[in-house]
């Protein structure tokens, strides 16, 4: 299996479906933070992104906020729903993800990623042996760094995105 190749491609976050995870056997959720459940860097959370993290929470699922992100803009979101965080993380460094595994207090198998990237979230999920889950990204103004990602990640993915 190619590390970039996430374990689901839903249309959104809403097409996840929780329930089926759960009778996985996953357990836990890594959650990316911009484009996945804000805007790029804004603080807003999508309403779509509230319905998923409080129906994770409903469900029995432990979340961690695992961003590149600063701290304050991580902890601000975290803090809502009252789930720990990582950040700044340097996603897709392995190290963070295992960190992250550890604030869960899960094994990698019962663990979920969910980000907007392939070179960072899903590849660093997919080095720990995490299930990885590709959503698109909620975009807008991206700087130019991630543009240049997103032209990478179509590259790799050919006529899969
Ligand atoms: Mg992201």
């Amino acid at each position: 299996m190619s590390y970039f190749q996430p374990s689901e491609l839903p249309r959104c976050l809403d097409s996840i479906n929780l329930t089926k995870l759960w009778n996985m056997g996953k357990r836990g959720i890594i959650l990316d933070l911009d484009n996945t459940i804000t805007p790029w860097r804004t603080e807003e959370i999508t309403e779509e992104a509230d319905r998923f993290i409080k129906s994770a929470l409903d469900l029995g699922f432990s979340l961690c906020l695992l961003s590149n992100a600063t701290r304050s803009r991580a902890k601000k979101i975290a803090d809502l729903y009252q789930i720990p965080f990582l950040a700044p993380a340097l996603k897709p460094w392995p190290l963070s993800f295992k960190r992250a595994l550890k604030i869960l207090q899960l094994p990698c198998a019962q663990v979920v990623v969910v980000g907007d990237q392939i070179f960072t979230d899903i590849l660093g999920g997919n080095l720990v042996k995490c299930y990885t889950i590709l959503v698109p990204p909620l975009l807008n103004k991206e700087f130019i760094g991630t543009r240049f990602m997103r032209f990478l990640e179509r590259k790799v993915m050919g006529r899969n995105l």
